[in-house]
Parts: structure tokens; sequence; C-alpha cells
């Protein structure tokens, strides 16, 4: 089928012509959408192709006619992808190997925490390399069993990660972390633009960094140095601050990302398989030997695309855990004729600062022994949300781990996680879960000890104040 591999000048031709295939669609083939910069100078043109065709063309070509991208097309399943970079200049005692094996590790320990069904290893992982001289370059394409609905699904998953850095960092202390000063974190709390998201992640990460200088401990969950998790932060290539190691603009609808075995079309430097990779092709008995490309090559290839073409069971979720929107002190601000004043925040250093005991208690209490006596469960705290208002004052608190033991089955769920809501009048707590079958559960009502909820005891002091000898001693 020769006519199955077209070209145009414009994308939207091109996926015009992509959808009115797809529609008519009789054959098994694959199609793909390409971009490359055409001889002589670079002009951008755009390929429908099928994959099997595409592939074995590629192949041919010679290395400086290698400049095409693969166009990441909106509304089509998506692997899990990182374009991971940073200037070698600004960050020089940066090991980038080493740093994309860590951020690795940490990417497959928030997934394995957030799910059972995202258990991989880095042998899932196809990494590759495009470095030059200035600029240190990979990609991650990861090969999950289950695909993203979009690439768009990805930015927010990506954003999660970050939002769980962001708390492992903040959240840490010990006598070698310095207390630097209170920031202000993000207050908008908003996934629809992730770059914005993850920005201020960033701004609000900022100030702490330096804290860790004389921190030598390690994250129970990531097994990473704390110190090694500073790098996922570098410095901008102008010497103007820092920015994430992870590129967050390569989430955006139709966007390009340039293949294996492609360079940019005034650069030397193209993708090929990084010296960390760990992933590889299955060994198969082929039928010709001679055929090009071979079967490893082309297994890699697949591997190197974005786009998910296999069957689908089912999407990876990317809906943060708690579903009820709890708006933020800004959205307070934009009705200001609201009756209630009502105060939220989900500033987790604030709060450990304004209820140490508490957050304290709330962080050890997702865990317990495992069913068989060796080693234990644990989840991890990682967010807080405060709401306050004329007739509730409330803290939910979000794990992420293996604890998620739900008083409604009396077992530990499988995937979902449960969150524990403080009533903080009451001092009292109760369990609750994600779970769609315990969505309008609560667990029995608990008592906080009373070292853990000190704001009680000054209202009984208060009490006490209204005593004359009290009255006494103050005039
Ligand atoms: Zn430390
Ligand atoms: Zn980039
Ligand atoms: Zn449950």
């Amino acid at each position: 089928m020769a006519y199955a591999t077209r070209t145009f000048w414009s994308q939207a031709e091109a996926l015009d012509f992509m959808m009115e295939r797809q529609k008519n669609n009789n054959s098994d083939e694959i199609l793909y959408l390409f971009s490359f910069e055409s001889q002589p100078e670079g002009k951008r043109r755009y390929q429908v192709a099928d994959i099997d065709i595409f592939i074995h063309e590629y192949y041919q070509l010679p290395a400086n006619q290698r400049h095409t991208y693969e166009i990441i097309v909106d509304k089509k399943p998506s692997k899990l992808y990182f374009d991971l970079e940073y200037d070698i200049v600004a960050n020089p005692n940066i090991d980038g190997p080493r740093l994309t094996t860590n951020f690795i590790q940490f990417v497959l320990n928030f997934m394995r925490k957030r799910s059972d069904d995202l258990d991989y290893s880095i042998k899932d992982v196809l990494v590759l390399d495009s470095t030059s001289p200035k600029k240190f370059s990979r990609h991650l394409i990861f090969q999950t069993k289950d695909p993203f609905l979009d690439n768009i699904a990805v930015g927010k998953f990506v954003n999660l990660i970050l939002e769980d850095i962001h708390g492992c960092l903040i959240n840490h202390q010990c006598p070698g972390v310095i207390n630097s000063s209170l920031s202000r974190v993000q207050q908008n709390q908003s996934y629809a633009d992730s770059t914005v998201f993850s920005k201020n992640l960033l701004n609000s990460l900022e100030p702490h960094l330096s804290r860790f200088e004389h921190c030598d401990c390690i994250d129970d969950y990531s097994q990473l140095k704390f110190k090694d998790m500073i790098e996922f932060m570098v410095n901008k290539s102008d010497g103007t601050g820092i920015i994430w190691f992870c590129d967050m603009g390569v989430y955006t609808k139709n966007r390009a990302f340039r293949l294996l075995r492609s360079s940019k079309f005034d650069k030397q430097e193209c993708f090929t398989i990084a010296p960390e990779n760990q992933w590889k092709p299955i060994l198969r008995r082929c039928r010709s030997k001679t055929s090009e490309p071979n079967d490893a090559e082309r297994q890699t290839f697949m591997a190197s695309l974005v786009y998910f073409n296999k069957p689908i069971r089912r999407f990876i979720d990317v809906d943060d855990e708690n579903p009820t929107a709890i708006q933020s002190i800004n959205s307070r601000m934009q009705r200001p004729n609201h009756s209630s004043p009502s105060y939220m925040t989900d500033d987790m250093r604030k709060m450990s600062l304004d209820y140490p005991e508490l957050i304290n208690y709330m962080s050890n209490i997702a865990r317990d022994k495992k069913d068989d006596g060796n080693g234990i469960r644990i989840s991890r705290l990682y967010k807080a949300k405060e709401i306050q208002n004329d007739f509730r004052w409330e803290i939910s608190f979000l794990y992420v781990g293996d604890y998620k033991y739900c008083e409604k089955i009396k077992r530990h769920h499988k995937a979902n996680n449960i969150y524990f809501v403080v009533d903080m009048r009451k001092g009292t707590y109760r369990q609750k879960c994600h779970d769609t079958d315990c969505k309008t559960f609560q667990g029995v009502e608990q008592t906080l000890p009373q070292h853990v909820t000190p704001w009680l005891m000054l209202l009984d002091d208060d009490w006490e104040n209204q005593n004359p000898q009290s009255l006494q001693k103050t005039s």
C-alpha cells in the first residue's frame, strides 16, 4: 500500500488526512504522524505513515538526512515519557547518568506507591541520549502495560511526581537541615497548565534547597538521599535560577518529539541508546537476518515512540487522590461576597509550624505490621488540606504507600489509598477512603491524644484565666 505514506506542508492537513484514513480503516495499518526538517533549508514537513513502511524507509536514510520527529497527536493514548536536560556549564558538579538513574528510581517508586498496577523496574524504561558538549539530554520512554489517555494526562501525572518530590523535601526534618524562613507555597492548585503548576512548586522549593548541605538522610520510600533529590532541580543556562531537570513543556497538544537516530537540523547529536539504559529488546529467532532494520532494532524503535499502539485494557489514572474540591485561598478572594469566610490551605510547612504535634502524630499513623509478621506496611503523609469556616474546621491527611487499611472492608485495599480527616474542634479523627465503593464511608471516630491537640488545651487555659486568681496575676 504505497499511498499509506503521504507528506504535507502543514500539520493541519496531515491530521485531517490521518483522521479521514482512520475513519475508513479497513486494514490493520498503524498510522503515525511525523514531522521532519527537509533539505535544503530545513523547512518543516509532515508525513502520515504506516509504521512498517516508515521504519523501512527511515532506516535507509543517511545520518545527515535524519531530522525527524514524532508528533504526539492530541487525544491519542500515550506512554509515560520525559525530556530530561540541563546546561553542562551551569551545572558543573552534576553526574548526568547518575542523576538520570536517580530520577528514574524516584518515578518508579512513585508509581509503585500509587498503585499495585504500576509496579515496574528500570528494565522497563528505554533511555535515549542526545547529549552535546553544551547540553546534557535524555529521553525516557516507559514501557508500561497500560497507556495514559493522552499526553496531557501524562503531564498531569508528571506534576504529581514533582509534587511528591516537593513534599519529600519540604517536610524533611533532621538536625542537619538548617531551618530556613517560611516560604509561600503555591496557592493555585490548577493542573490545567502543567508548566504553571510545576513552576509554582519550584518557587516554593527554591528557598529550601540550601538546607540540605549538611543532611545525609535517605528518604525511606525512594531510598534516595535528599541531597540527591535536590539535583532534580538544575541551574538554568543563563544563571537566573533553577528549573526542573524534566522539561515540563513537552506535554502540550501535538508536540514534536525527536526520534531515535535523529538529530536537529543544524546539529550533529542524534538520539542513541544511553549508556545507563537497561531496557532490552526480546531476543527472538528471526526469519531473515538481512532485513533492514533487524528485529531488535525494530523493537527498540517501536519502544522509543510515545504513541501507545497496543490493545488497551485500561488507562492509567491521573486524578488527584481527593476529588472533593477544596478551594484555595485565591478562589476565596475571587468571591468577595461570600457570606461565610472560609480559610483553606494545603501548605504543609505552614501546618507543621502551626500544629507540629498533630502533623508528627499523623505522619506516623499509617503503618502496621505485615500480615506475615515480617516487615511493616507504611504510607507516607504527602499532603494535608486544612479548611476552616463557621461550620467546620478540618484537616484531611493524604497518604501514599502500601498502608491502605480500610475499616469498611477490614483489610488493606490493593490499589486505592485511604486518608484521615481530623476534626480540629473535637480533637478526633476518622478514616476515609478513596475507593469508589467506600466513597461515603466514615470510620469510627477516634480521639487524638491530648498532647497532639494543644490548641484545645489552650481553650481550657482560657477558661482558667476567667478565675479571679489569674486575673490578679495579670493586673
Ligand atoms: Zn536530613
Ligand atoms: Zn526540552
Ligand atoms: Zn475502603
